[in-house]
């Protein structure tokens, strides 16, 4: 088929040379019939090529008329300006589309370019952060200034959301998640959270404020139940006073308990944080597991390579060992051993409590250090436990850029280690 304006072109080439040739024969003038015939034919292929070069200049039109293999030419090309006019049409269609859907979501969207600077971004992010239209190719850094996205920012870790105050108003709260595509362009999306952190705001106070209030008239109970109990000469008496003197104990564990929550959830990690050595420390929890456990025969051992130190809030840290080593003992049945071991590698600082106690079934690892989960209600009864020992220990840890790891069978016993990055030491 496109051989066709060839064969039409080589015919009208022939059909010049053979009438060329044959009159030049005939007057005895060929090479001059030839040449004017050729010069002709050359002229023609000049003026089809600056018909075809004016009508791709101008573009749409349509394309001019002419024969043979230049006729095919044109209508080849505008067959092909055609498809492309088609192409633009319907990626702009969904361009126009994605804006669409892009300036509809309630969800601010960002895209940054590999080097972090303002690619595009949809209405919503532009309400929350405040963005101009001459703010296209600046960086991001200009926008969102706040020192706990500054470092989420450079640190590249975006696996988890990040929180921080709204920069055009501090009584919005926003989230932000990013994520690599492409040429390392990044996709930011955030979210206004005001409502539920807000929420998350008033239970915390709520709890701070109930377990500030319950304490004091429950210290005034458990004073008088104490005098009560010392002068009781009524043996009917005895046991109930005891169950409630009892109680009476659990309910200010409780409460302190939840009052280091609190504090914990209500003030900014890295206050009053300094160089501890932690021998010492554990050496004074080991005292005090040794202490609550005397009338259980356990042993309890302490193993610490080398003098390791950290720079961390000793209360927050003591607190996160202790809950462990008291768990231990607590789980632990009489005769039972615990280890408390710590040591370090190149990058972080660990601290583990093993025991050979009853163990927790691998199903309820996941949820243990929920507040109040408890693995059985009647082991939790029997030692006491208040249910917020493990989420203090796993609030502290968290504050310190660490982490709790577990690790227990069933019947075989349990070890629990907190791992804390080496560059706090
Ligand atoms: P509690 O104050 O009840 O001990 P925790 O948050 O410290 O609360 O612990 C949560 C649950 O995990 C406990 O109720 C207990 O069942 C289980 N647990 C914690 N430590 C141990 C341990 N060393 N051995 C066995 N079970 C444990």
């Amino acid at each position: 088929m496109f051989l066709q304006g060839f064969k039409v072109e080589l015919r009208r080439l022939l059909i010049i040379f053979v009438i060329c040739v044959g009159y030049g024969v005939i007057f005895g003038l060929q090479w001059w019939l030839l040449f004017t015939g050729l010069f002709l034919y050359v002229s023609w292929l000049f003026y089809q090529m600056y018909r075809l070069n004016k009508w791709l200049i101008r573009g749409t039109d349509e394309p001019p008329e002419s024969s043979g293999l230049w006729g095919e030419i044109f209508d080849n090309m505008y067959n092909l300006q055609r498809l492309q006019q088609t192409e633009t049409k319907n990626l702009q269609a969904v361009i126009k589309r994605i804006q669409e859907i892009t300036s509809a979501l309630k969800d601010g969207i960002i895209i940054l370019d590999w080097r972090g600077h303002l690619d595009f971004w949809n209405p919503a992010a532009q309400r929350m952060i405040g963005f101009r239209t001459k703010d296209q190719g600046l960086s991001i850094i200009n926008f969102i200034r706040h020192p706990k996205f500054v470092r989420y920012f450079e640190e590249g870790d975006y696996s988890a959301p990040l929180e921080f105050p709204s920069p055009r108003t501090d009584s919005k709260h926003l989230e932000l998640q990013i994520t690599r595509f492409g040429q390392n362009e990044r996709l930011i999306v955030i979210r206004d959270i005001t409502q539920i952190y807000q929420l998350e705001q008033m239970r915390r106070d709520f709890v701070a404020n109930v377990s500030h209030e319950l304490r004091t008239p429950l210290t005034v109970i458990n004073g008088y139940i104490e005098t009560i109990s010392d002068n009781n000469a009524m043996p009917m008496w005895e046991k109930p006073l005891q169950q409630i003197s009892q109680q009476g104990k659990r309910m200010s564990l409780l409460i302190n308990d939840l009052l280091v929550l609190s504090k914990l959830e209500t003030t900014e990690a890295g206050h009053n944080q300094k160089e501890i050595e932690l021998e010492p420390l554990l050496i004074s929890i080991k005292n005090e597991a040794e202490a609550l456990g005397n009338d259980k025969h356990q042993t309890i051992s302490l193993q610490c390579a080398e003098s390791i130190k950290i720079i961390a809030n000793e209360k927050e840290l003591h607190s996160a060992f202790s809950n462990l080593a008291i768990n231990a003992v607590k789980y632990t049945p009489e005769h039972g051993k615990i280890d408390l071991r710590l040591w370090k590698d190149a990058n972080y600082i660990y601290f583990s409590v093993t025991d050979n106690g009853p163990g927790i079934d691998s199903k309820h690892l996941p949820r243990l250090t929920e507040r109040f989960y408890r693995v059985d209600a009647s082991r939790n009864s029997a030692t006491g436990g208040t249910g917020l020992g493990l989420a203090i220990v796993k609030h502290v840890l968290m504050r310190h850029d660490g982490e709790l790891k577990i690790i227990s069978e069933l019947g075989k016993g349990s070890t629990f280690t907190c791992v804390l990055p080496h560059h706090f030491s």
